[in-house]
């Protein structure tokens, strides 16, 4: 099966392809509906992907300056409300002044098109640009594995890649480029990545070789993943007679909301392609 002419390639299809190539079939070309409850217990899980979308909208209303008490008023528990808190006492800063919230950058790498929404970009024209993710996972993930996420090596590159779009005028290096993760479940200690050059010139071949994989596959086949810890908390499971109880979510090891599952609409959402 061929790809979409218009298929653009986010941080959300390549994960699944690398965790599983036949979920990225499934859910990017196929579009099959998902057949079961992703994870135990269903009530708590969620209640905590609702926290999660109400946390990331009441953050970007305070990124584009709506007072701090209407905005709290929204934390409608007590574990909504300590994040909250948390994000007040300890968000990653000084920020530069300059906000783009909600913001989705879109740019061709040759000749595949990649796409991602960023929660805040940052930028200090000319000086740096800073890219904010905040994670309502239950546990912030080892350094090691955020390292390896796909979003981790997109965002930087699609930002570096786009930043001539934000001002003609003005040329950034990747070295200008940072990347912070931010925690609920850890606030005081963000992970803060550096861009470079070289990290930017590895993250171009490897998206590449990534995007080609997908084109490869679609001319062969999509393989059941051989990691099969991985299917107790896919949605697919009894498609693929991976077993039909769903795990439980406390196995997961970064489990996060699920951008698209967000429905989120500001005026200040802007998109760039470049
Ligand atoms: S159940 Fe397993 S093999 Fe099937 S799509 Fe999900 S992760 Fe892949």
């Amino acid at each position: 099966m061929k790809l979409p002419p218009d298929f653009s390639f986010s941080q959300n299809n390549l994960q699944d392809f690398l965790e599983c190539p036949r979920r990225f079939e499934l859910r990017y070309l196929l579009r099959q509906p998902w057949p079961a409850i992703q994870s135990q217990p269903v009530v708590e899980h969620e209640q905590h992907l609702r926290r999660g979308e109400i946390f990331h909208q009441m953050v970007q209303q305070h990124q584009i300056g709506l007072p701090v008490d209407k905005i709290g008023a929204q934390a409608y528990d007590q574990t909504l409300l300590g994040w909250w808190e948390d994000y007040l006492g300890s968000m990653p800063q000084p920020l530069p002044e300059h906000r783009l919230v909600e913001h989705t950058l879109q740019s061709a790498h040759s000749g595949y098109r990649f796409i991602a929404k960023f929660d805040l970009i940052a930028i200090q024209p000319g000086e740096k640009m800073i890219i904010v993710d905040w994670k309502t996972s239950r546990r912030k993930p080892p350094r090691a594995i955020l390292s390896q996420r796909i979003q981790t090596r997109l965002y930087p590159f699609l930002l570096w890649k786009c930043s001539g779009a934000f001002d003609q005028a003005i040329s950034y290096s990747p070295e200008q480029i940072e990347m912070i993760y931010w925690f609920t479940a850890d606030p005081l200690s963000p992970e803060r990545f550096k861009y470079s050059q070289k990290q930017a010139e590895r993250d171009g071949e490897y998206l590449l070789e990534l995007v080609q994989q997908v084109e490869h596959h679609t001319q062969t086949y999509f393989p059941l993943t051989s990691q099969e810890q991985r299917c107790s908390l896919c949605v697919y499971r009894s498609l693929c007679n991976r077993g039909i109880t769903a795990g439980n979510i406390d196995d997961e090891i970064d489990e996060e909301v699920d951008d698209d599952r967000l429905d989120i609409a500001f005026d200040q959402i802007g998109e760039t392609e470049f």
